[in-house]
């Protein structure tokens, strides 16, 4: 029977539009299948109310500037380039109990140490390498090992070995150490105060179940580094023109999207791939299947079991989802007093480990790691610690204690912010996986962890795209190249197709 479509891309979220781009300018017959209503997956801007539009789960963010350029997406009128984004980087602030609050700069951080403020030129510098390093790390499709290694595959690993060479013995040195380090001691590496030290350390913690004191809490610090270009989220309250740009972009090279439409299972035949089954009965097929979809709702849920080798399924149930993350969003009249920024929560290392504490064993933190910014007159707060599997509650029952603890917490800050207060929005881990179809709530489709990145993402052997099933590919943020909003993810699946 003839294909319908070249490709069909699972999940309209930034990956599977930058990879629906990249494939549609090949000439490829592109079909995107998105089960929500809109597209954009967690780069969204959403409304939840008159005067209420946030980026409603991810803060603002940038596209790789080669993605940019390859999909020219500037002309329709996106700007993440390095350079703009630079030149309006909004403040990071660190709030203390003492209302001394901490703006991450030279001067700033003067009042807290002489020697940090000396310090921080050389950690910025550094961080912007290790970005670059990690960057062209995940730009590098990586060779399936230890088993059928093709030494035309390792072309690519290679380049990625000159590229860390050329950075220079020590930061090349410096980056590797760096990686299994926690977050604590790559900010002692460079700091003595303690509010410098929490600060910083929070950006290894954001959006991952680990605390400043685990082990890789470096690498994830470098991660986020990376994918905000510093410390502070950009383009805040802009989310969704990036993915609602990709769009346009699919369709102006001939792709077609369709939301509303949930793929229910992926047609396989003796390891195979042909098609899909919507939720609504519709097969669909094609040559290939991308998904863009977490690799274990892809694998266990649309794939099944029965169609995979059992020790592939072994793997793919071993894979660490462990949200955490809980978002609160509130409207107010504008009278907050909170000012413009990435503001956060982080007094301390030691503050951010006890808020960890709680998430080991299944408890939401009462004394919250925070990350608060504004838009309009709608504040939007990022809490952690609130775990997915509670231990002794469901989440059911709990939304109500998030929003309440959140905006205690923010109140103690800024008083103003009670009487502004007209309405909020709670978005919980199970929201997240019922209403933005994340796994276990788990934001990145799959822990960044050591064990789970670069050859072992999404697990060990199969960081290439492929799956055991023919035809079958993933380009989600569960793979290699993800998460995050660069879109380094989508763009890789498009070279190995090519
Ligand atoms: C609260 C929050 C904060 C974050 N903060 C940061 C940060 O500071 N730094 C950072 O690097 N990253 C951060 N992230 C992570 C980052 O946003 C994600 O890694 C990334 O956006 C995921 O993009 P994606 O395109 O891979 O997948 P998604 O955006 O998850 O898109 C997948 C799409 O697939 C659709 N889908 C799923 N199943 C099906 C199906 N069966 N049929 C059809 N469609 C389906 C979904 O509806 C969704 O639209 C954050 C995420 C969240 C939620």
């Amino acid at each position: 029977m003839g294909h319908t479509y070249d490709t069909i891309i699972i999940g309209a979220g930034h990956n599977g539009l930058v990879a629906a781009a990249y494939l549609a300018k090949q000439g490829k017959k592109v079909l995107v299948l998105e089960r929500r209503a809109i597209v954009g997956g967690t780069v969204v801007t959403e409304s939840f109310g008159e005067g209420f539009t946030v980026d409603s789960v991810q803060t603002g963010g940038m596209l790789r500037p080669d993605i940019i350029k390859d999909l020219k997406l500037s002309q329709y009128g996106l700007d993440t380039s390095e350079k703009s984004v630079r030149s309006t980087r909004p403040s990071f602030i660190s709030l203390q109990p003492d209302g001394n609050h901490l703006t991450l700069d030279v001067e700033p951080i003067k009042r807290f140490s002489e020697k940090d403020a000396a310090r921080w030129p050389e950690f910025v510098r550094f961080m912007d390498k290790a970005a670059k390093i990690l960057e062209k790390a995940y730009a590098t499709i990586l060779p399936r090992l230890p088993k059928d290694f093709d030494l035309r595959d390792g072309i690519g690993l290679a380049k990625w070995g000159v590229e860390l060479r050329l950075a220079g013995r020590k930061d090349m040195l410096n980056f590797i150490r760096a990686l299994p380090m926690s977050a604590q001691e790559l900010a002692e590496e460079y700091f003595e105060s303690e509010a410098v030290k929490g600060a910083v350390a929070s950006l290894g913690i954001h959006g991952f179940t680990l605390g400043s004191m685990s082990a890789g809490t470096g690498y994830t610090l470098i991660h986020n580094w990376m994918n905000r270009g510093g410390m502070a989220h950009v383009n805040v309250g802009r989310a969704g023109e990036i993915t609602q740009t990709l769009a346009n972009a699919v369709k102006s090279f001939g792709g077609e999207i369709r939301t509303e439409a949930e793929v229910k299972s992926i047609q396989v035949d003796r390891y195979t791939c042909s098609g899909v089954v919507l939720e609504n009965g519709e097969e669909i097929k094609a040559e290939k299947v991308i998904s863009a979809a977490d690799p274990k709702h892809t694998l266990l849920k649309l794939v099944g079991a029965q169609d995979l080798p059992p020790e592939f399924v072994w793997h793919t149930q071993s894979i660490k989802m462990r949200g955490s993350v809980a978002k609160v969003h509130l409207l107010t009249d504008g009278r907050h007093g909170i000012p413009k920024g990435t503001l956060v929560l982080a007094p301390s290392v030691k503050y951010l480990e006890r808020a960890y504490d709680a998430a080991k064993y299944g408890e939401i933190s009462e004394k919250p790691y925070l990350e608060v910014t504004t838009s309009g007159n709608a504040v939007s707060i990022h809490f952690q610690f609130a775990p997915y599997a509670l231990r002794n509650s469901e989440w059911k029952m709990e939304s109500g204690k998030i929003a309440e603890l959140a905006i205690k917490t923010l109140e103690a800050y800024f008083p103003a912010l009670h009487a502004s207060r007209i309405t909020h929005h709670i978005i919980t881990p199970l929201d997240l996986e019922q209403t933005y179809g994340l796994t276990e709530g788990d934001i990145n489709h799959g822990q960044l962890m050591l064990d789970q990145f670069l050859f072992m993402r999404p697990i060990p052997g199969w960081s290439n795209h492929k799956t055991p099933i023919d035809n079958l590919y993933l380009c989600g943020s569960g793979v290699h190249g993800g998460g995050g909003v660069g879109g380094a993810a989508g763009r890789n699946i498009a070279k190995v197709l090519k």
